[in-house]
């Protein structure tokens, strides 16, 4: 377990770790976690020449880099900026995004990353993008997915966990920029959120 894991930094001064209140889902269960979607995602695209991969920034930023490093394809990555919260703990409603370019997605098998599916807005906006730019197939793929009425109909190919409706934090989620570092999924204590 790393410096930042569950023990290590609770209790220090200045730790990200105490402003958490409970650990939803701990590090070593997401890695064993990842490791099962990776080898589901090898086995899919395995005959694919090549996967393109577009993670949504700056929420599957973490999940990217453990999830891509256990999967042996021949793989490229592009990134994309988008930005749907605005600094609360609710979605804002709107999907902009903030790159000057778009990916060269034509043509292309794509396996779109994104850290939570909510709403459902994000997946919807971008996949729809990405087939409007000529993705030959978008499989879409998440860490988590709140278990609730989404607004748009949009269900991951590939979800690591399932959780309640409540607003989380860690493992690339973050609360008004911060907590992305935190090496597992937890909910932040009332006091930080009213803060
Ligand atoms: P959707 O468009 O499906 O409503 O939401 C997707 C985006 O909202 C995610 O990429 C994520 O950035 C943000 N989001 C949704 N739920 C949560 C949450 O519980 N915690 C955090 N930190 N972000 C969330
Ligand atoms: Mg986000």
């Amino acid at each position: 377990m790393s410096f930042l894991g569950l023990i290590g930094g609770i209790g220090l001064v200045g730790s990200v770790h105490n402003d958490i209140e409970k650990v939803l889902i701990a590090e070593e269960v997401i890695e064993k976690r990842l490791d099962a979607i990776a080898e589901r995602i090898y086995g899919d695209f395995k005959d694919e020449p090549t996967l393109q991969v577009v993670a949504i920034l700056k929420g599957a930023l973490v999940f990217m880099a453990d999830l891509l490093r256990r999967v042996p394809l021949k793989l490229e990555i592009e990134c994309l900026n988008v930005a749907s919260y605005h600094g609360g703990t609710e979605s804002s409603g709107r999907v902009d995004f903030l790159d000057r370019t778009m990916p060269d997605v034509k043509g292309r098998s794509i396996l779109l990353l994104d850290d939570i599916l909510d709403t459902g807005r994000t997946l919807s906006v971008v996949s729809a993008k990405l087939q409007d730019l000529g993705a030959r197939e978008v499989r879409t793929c998440v860490l988590l997915t709140k278990d609730k009425k989404r607004i748009e109909e949009v269900e991951a190919d590939y979800s690591a966990f399932e959780i309640g409706d409540e607003f989380v934090v860690g493992y690339g989620l973050d609360f008004d920029g911060k907590y992305r570092n935190l090496p597992y999924v937890g909910v932040l204590r009332k006091e930080v959120i009213e803060s």
